[in-house]
């Protein structure tokens, strides 16, 4: 068996409730995720010059996303455990006793949306604007603040498509506005891909583009700039249409004219966590394999495709005459994650980790970002992977028919959850 064979739907479910099988499947991961967590953790990067804050809140309420692990932690976040921990966070950073050096870059994330009253109510954010008040006051280096949220979480719009800001991001421009001495505000968002066929059966993350858009527009028009992440390696496509798609995604984001004219984009592969919907797939198919022996393993289960589909994404930039772009494009998530795959890794891979690594950096010279891309697609991994690329069969399955597969194959292996245990949300 192989998923280029696949079979239409059996029980000839309507759609809506095929796909609200599989949404409520993905949060019913999630919510395994359930332990207890500290509320405390931050990050250092690039020795200490970036440093990032997530609140460790009761988990994403806005999303069931395929991919995602975020559903919860028991413990709800108070403006007392807010004060608490940038207290922390503001010791560590004015002593540079975590970080090394001066911090200029500071990034306050939540398992889910920073935004979002019903996980960061706005008490918590009113605690974190006037300790972050406090924190820039005092760390005179730092330069740019980047809060990561669901694009929901900024506002929404009225009976005349105007955008109407939220609570949240009212907030935060008159921060901004009030601390001249901040050169850049950023807010991140996810949106994965510029397909929305994709976005809604494959990574159960439906998004209204025209909200998006408006959105993004008003941060645009206060001055704030807009980090998008988009995905590579996507799940259930050939791995001709995985370039493809990271392609389009990456130039949609980036375009100023037609597009979302985002500064940034972030591309990461698809890696499976655990406690994903993806997770509970990737033991679907595990169990199958046992079973069968000539059941065919989705190429995007594997490391090296995640790390090989990003690759060729950004050597598709290059080739098509975009190299000016990779200015603006950082990577993520590639290797030395807790994957639960079947952990292929490429031959030389610390060479390959090394040159991921210093794509980061975005040096000049010989390690410019083309150059890497470059050296990158010289390495016999690469070479052999767009081999593969060419030989592979490709399919012309509608995306909703691949759901309709996925959703057999599941309840092959496994009882669905029952729809209404889990509502589905829709965004
Ligand atoms: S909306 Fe974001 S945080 Fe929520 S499940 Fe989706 S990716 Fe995860």
């Amino acid at each position: 068996m192989s998923w280029n064979n696949l079979r239409k739907n059996q029980k000839g479910l309507p759609n809506d409730e095929m796909l609200a099988d599989l949404y409520a499947l993905s949060r019913k991961a999630k919510v395994a995720e359930q332990t207890e967590r500290p509320t405390y953790f931050a990050k250092p990067y690039y020795a200490g010059k970036f440093a990032q804050l997530t609140f460790i809140t009761t988990g994403c309420k806005l999303g069931q996303c395929s991919f995602c692990s975020y559903g919860g932690n028991e413990k709800e976040i108070t403006p007392e455990i807010v004060h608490e921990e940038m207290g922390r966070f503001s010791s560590e950073i004015l002593s540079k006793f975590l970080f090394g050096k001066p911090t200029d870059y500071v990034l306050f994330d939540a398992l889910g949306s920073i935004f979002d009253p019903n996980e960061f109510s706005n008490e918590c954010l009113d605690a974190l604007f006037e300790d972050c008040d406090k924190l820039v006051r005092r760390a005179k280096t730092i330069k740019s603040l980047d809060f990561e949220t669901h694009y929901q979480t900024l506002g929404t719009l009225d009976e005349n498509g105007e955008f109407l800001e939220s609570y949240a991001l009212k907030k935060l421009v008159e921060f901004k506005n009030s601390h001249p001495e901040i050169s850049t505000t950023v807010i991140e968002l996810g949106f994965e891909s510029a397909n929305k066929e994709i976005r809604d059966n494959l990574l159960f993350k439906p998004i209204d583009d025209e909200k998006y858009k408006k959105a993004i527009d008003y941060l645009h028009q206060n001055g704030i700039e807009v980090f998008v992440n988009v995905m590579a390696n996507m799940p259930f496509l050939t791995k001709q249409e995985q370039i493809d798609t990271s392609y389009e995604s990456l130039l949609k984001v980036l375009d100023n004219e037609n597009g979302f004219g985002a500064e940034n984009v972030c591309l990461f592969p698809l890696n499976i966590r655990k406690n994903t919907f993806y997770s509970h797939v990737l033991d679907c198919v595990n169990k199958k394999e046992k079973q069968n022996k000539d059941f065919q393993r989705p190429v995007w289960l594997d490391e090296e495709n995640s790390i090989w589909s990003m690759v060729a994404t950004l050597k598709k930039v290059v080739d098509s005459g975009h190299e000016d772009l990779l200015d603006k494009i950082n990577i993520a998530w590639f290797g030395g994650r807790e994957v639960y795959s079947n952990d292929v890794f490429p031959k030389d891979w610390e060479q390959i980790y090394d040159d991921l690594m210093m794509f980061r950096f975005n040096l000049s010279g010989d390690n410019s970002r083309k150059n890497i891309v470059n050296r990158l697609a010289e390495t016999d991994g690469y070479k052999s992977y767009m081999e593969s690329v060419k030989k592979e069969k490709q399919t012309s399955l509608s995306h909703r028919e691949r759901a309709e597969y996925l959703h057999d194959f599941l309840e092959e292996s496994s009882p669905m959850v029952a729809q209404s245990e889990i509502p589905v949300i829709n965004m």
